[in-house]
């Protein structure tokens, strides 16, 4: 398969006080394949919506690279950054925030198309219509306001907006996160369907592991701005190696009693701590009940354990 996005040793870190540098982004390595679905995953704080953002370039980088389509987007000229804008969408969070409650659905969906000025006057119309036939909308709601729809359809609002102008990458940013469970699934079939018909490439951030097994290929676990885990959706909850995956999937119920009754459940404890003084070592020491105490000195190497598995724990040295 063919990588279409690279990323290599990205760092965003923020200054946010005299002497105090927030790491959100300390050193992330991984790579997107066309067409796959790659789930981000960790609790709220841990960096994802930032690692998002660098991705396609909403932020500047402080340090690494983010090779798209065999080019640095933090590298490119005027020209070539207008090329990666156009195959680069995000879908938010908040499809209640993210949307512009003054402009008409059909405005919103038309306006990348106007921003690249792909289409004018009546195949711009016509091409609105069609984006809010494929997302499950109509073109009656054109000429409505986002006041005047669910959730739900605010997000599939958002989807049609972020499909306007054809991109090849889709960064979902916790798409079903503020949704009802209803229509979550709803929300995610409708993403995956989209991506069979027109060969879209996610990077789908989510804060628990519950939704996103049924959408990724592959799922990568976050922490305080370092990968811990990554690897196929299959083997990450078969074969969990990293204590804080362990921890994450035995939060999410299971709905056989008599697998619940039998399963031993690890309890996190406390929050993530402040990625503006992080602890030195691994970063999930202070909530990991394997710690040892190397793991309090020296951060544990990022490496693949099996072929494409990687983790980063001292565990797996011995
Ligand atoms: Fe736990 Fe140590 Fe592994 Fe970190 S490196 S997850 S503290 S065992
Ligand atoms: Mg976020």
């Amino acid at each position: 398969r063919k990588k279409l996005v690279e990323i290599k040793n990205l760092k965003k870190h923020f200054v946010v006080g005299k002497d105090a540098v927030l790491k959100a982004v300390d050193g992330i390595n991984f790579d997107i394949y066309e067409g796959e679905t790659v789930g981000l995953v960790g609790e709220s704080g841990c960096g994802k919506s930032t690692a998002g953002r660098t991705i396609i370039r909403l932020y500047d980088a402080t340090e690494g690279q983010v090779v798209f389509g065999g080019k640095d987007i933090h590298s490119m000229n005027k020209e070539e950054l207008k090329g990666f804008a156009k195959e680069t969408q995000m879908i938010f969070q908040d499809p209640y925030a993210s949307l512009n409650p003054r402009m008409t659905v059909g405005d919103i969906v038309g306006e990348g198309i106007d921003i690249h000025g792909l289409y004018k006057g009546k195949e711009r119309m016509a091409r609105i219509y069609e984006l809010l036939e494929i997302v499950g909308l109509n073109k009656e709601h054109a000429s409505r306001f986002p006041h005047e729809f669910s959730g739900g359809q605010r997000q599939r609002i958002g989807i049609a907006r972020a499909l306007a102008i054809e991109p090849k990458f889709i960064i979902c940013d916790e798409p079903i996160s503020a949704l009802d469970v209803s229509i979550q699934a709803q929300v995610v079939n409708l993403l995956i369907k989209l991506q069979k018909e027109m060969g879209l490439t996610y990077l789908f951030i989510a804060h628990d592991l519950s939704m996103v097994k049924h959408i990724s290929d592959r799922i990568a676990v976050m922490y305080l701005g370092h990968i811990m885990e990554l690897t196929t959706s299959e083997e990450l909850y078969n074969n969990p190696l990293h204590p804080y995956t362990q921890a994450l999937l035995s939060a999410i119920p299971i709905p056989d009693p008599e697998i619940e009754k039998k399963r031993e459940r690890v309890i996190l404890e406390g929050d993530v701590p402040s990625p503006i003084n992080p602890p030195q070592g691994c970063k999930f020491v202070g909530r990991c009940k394997y710690a040892m105490d190397i793991c309090h000195q020296v951060t544990p190497e990022y490496k693949e354990v099996k072929p494409g598995h990687f983790v980063a724990c001292h565990l797996m040295d011995q």
